[in-house]
C-alpha cells in the first residue's frame, strides 16, 4: 500500500479547462483529504466511527455551505464547489455525505427558503461547523415516492406539532437541528395538504433518533432513523418560503449535482490504485499483470468513462454558475457518473485480486459507499424515468 500514492488522474489535459482558482480549490481539498482523512479512513470504516475531529478543520476551508454567499460563506462557484466535493469523495464518500447534507440539505433550504431570523440564527453557526444539521425527508415506507410522506404538522396555536417517522437520515443522531419535511394538516385553504419545511431542534421533547447498525455501506458515515412524537415547534420554525414536493427536490438538486462530482473522486481513487498495482504485480513470465490485454481493457474503459465524466460534470457546473442547468442535466450527471463510478470500483477490484477484498487498498470501501450513491437522492432508475420524461415529455413513474 504504502507504494500507492494518489496522483491525480486527467487524459485530456482537463486542468486546462479550469482556471487558476477552480485549480487551487481542487488542490486544496486534495492535500487537505490526503493528510487528514486519508490516514485515518479506514479505521473509521472498520469501527463505523464518522470523523467528527474533521468537522472544524473541514469548516475552516470554508467547505461548508461553500457555494452560498455571506453569513461567513465562502461564495464558491458551482465549480470549485463541485471539485470539492470531488477530493472529499476521492477520500470517502461518507465523509462527502456528510459535506453534502450540511450544505446542500441543509444550509441550502435555510438560505432559499429561510426567514431572516432563521438565517441570523443558524447559518453562520453551521458553516462554522459549531452546529451540525441532517435533512428528513425519506420515510419507511416513502423513498423513491415522497410526495406519499405520513409526518404531519398541525398548527396549534402560535405552535406546530410535528408526528411522524423518517428513516436513512444522514447525520439524524448528531445533528442540532434537523430539516423536517412534513404535510401540514390544517392550514391554507382547504385544497389539501401541503409539502412544507420545519427546522426542528434536535433536543426538543419528543424527537428521537437512533442510528441504523450493520451497514456495509457509508460506515464512516452517521445515519439514523428519526421519530417525531408530539414534537412541539413554535411557528417560527416553519420555513416560510418552503411550498409543495419541488421545494425539498430544489434541495436534492443542489445535493445530486456534489455527488456527480464526487463520484468522479471515488473512480479516480479506484482507478489510480489499480493501474499502479497492475504495473506492480508480477504474474506469468515475471511480467506485470498490466501487460496483459484482458487488465489493460478495465484500464483503458475506465479512464476512458472517468474522462467523459468529467466533461459532462464540468459542462453542467458552466450551466448552473451561469443559471442554466435544468434538474435533468443534473441527473444525467447524478446518473452516468455514479454508474460510472461504481463499474470502475467493481473493475478495479477485480485488478487487485485477493487483495482487492481487503482493507489495504481503498476500492472494497468505495465499492460498498458507491452502491448507497447509486440508491440515495433519487436511484439511478428513477434518474432514468427523470431524463426519460425530460426527452419524451412523458411521466413514466
Ligand atoms: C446511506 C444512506 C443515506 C441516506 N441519507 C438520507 C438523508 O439524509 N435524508 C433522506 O431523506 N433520505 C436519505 N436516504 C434515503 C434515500 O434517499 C432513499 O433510500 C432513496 O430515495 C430510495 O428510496 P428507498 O430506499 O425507499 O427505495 P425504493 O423507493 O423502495 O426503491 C426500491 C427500488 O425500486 C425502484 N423503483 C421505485 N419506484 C420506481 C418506479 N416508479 N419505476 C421504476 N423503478 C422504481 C428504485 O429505483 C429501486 O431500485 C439515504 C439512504 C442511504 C442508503
Amino acid at each position: 500500500m504504502a507504494a500507492i500514492k494518489f496522483r491525480g488522474v486527467d487524459f485530456i489535459e482537463f486542468d486546462t479547462l479550469l482556471n487558476d482558482d477552480e485549480r487551487l480549490v481542487r488542490d486544496t481539498a486534495r492535500q487537505f483529504i490526503e493528510d487528514n482523512l486519508v490516514p485515518i479512513i479506514e479505521e473509521c470504516n472498520r469501527a463505523g466511527r464518522f470523523p467528527r475531529e474533521l468537522v472544524k478543520p473541514m469548516a475552516d476551508l470554508g467547505f461548508f455551505g461553500a457555494s452560498l454567499d455571506g453569513y461567513g460563506c465562502a461564495g464558491m462557484s458551482n465549480v470549485e464547489y463541485g471539485l470539492v466535493t470531488q477530493e472529499l469523495e476521492r477520500g470517502d464518500s461518507g465523509v462527502r455525505s456528510f459535506v453534502s447534507v450540511q450544505s446542500a440539505l441543509v444550509m441550502y433550504p435555510i438560505y432559499t427558503f429561510g426567514s431572516d431570523q432563521q438565517k441570523n440564527t443558524w447559518l453562520p453557526a453551521l458553516q462554522k461547523g459549531e452546529k451540525l444539521g441532517c435533512f428528513g425527508l425519506t420515510e419507511p415506507d416513502f423513498g423513491s415516492d415522497p410526495g406519499g410522506m405520513r409526518t404531519r404538522a398541525r398548527k396549534v396555536g402560535n405552535e406546530y406539532v410535528l408526528n411522524g417517522e423518517k428513516m436513512w437520515i444522514t447525520s439524524g443522531s448528531i445533528a442540532d437541528v434537523a430539516v423536517i419535511w412534513a404535510k401540514v394538516e390544517n392550514e391554507g385553504d382547504g385544497a389539501g395538504e401541503t409539502i412544507r419545511g420545519f427546522l426542528v431542534e434536535t433536543d426538543r421533547p419528543g424527537f428521537k433518533a437512533d442510528d441504523i447498525h450493520g451497514k456495509w455501506s457509508l460506515r464512516a458515515s452517521v445515519t439514523s432513523g428519526l421519530s417525531l412524537q408530539d414534537v412541539r415547534i413554535p411557528e417560527s420554525n416553519l420555513l416560510p418560503g418552503s411550498n409543495g414536493l419541488k421545494s425539498p427536490l430544489m434541495c436534492l438538486n443542489q445535493a445530486r449535482y456534489g455527488i456527480a462530482w464526487g463520484a468522479i473522486g471515488a473512480a479516480m481513487a479506484c482507478y489510480d490504485c489499480a493501474l499502479q498495482y497492475s504495473l506492480l504485480r508480477k504474474q506469468f513470465r515475471d511480467q506485470p499483470i498490466a501487460s496483459h490485454q484482458l487488465v489493460q481493457e478495465k484500464l483503458a474503459w475506465m479512464i476512458n468513462e472517468i474522462t467523459k465524466a468529467q466533461l459532462l460534470v464540468l459542462q453542467v457546473g458552466r450551466l448552473k454558475d451561469a443559471g442554466k442547468a435544468q434538474h435533468q442535466h443534473i441527473s444525467m450527471a447524478k446518473r452516468n457518473n455514479v454508474w460510472m463510478a461504481l463499474e470502475c470500483a467493481r473493475q478495479s477490484r477485480d485488478i487487485l485480486g485477493a487483495n482487492g477484498v481487503a482493507d489495504d487498498y481503498p476500492i472494497m470501501r468505495h465499492l460498498m459507499n458507491l452502491e448507497s450513491v447509486k440508491t440515495y437522492e433519487g436511484t439511478h432508475d428513477i434518474h432514468t424515468l427523470i431524463i426519460g420524461a425530460s426527452v419524451t415529455g412523458i411521466d413514466a413513474f
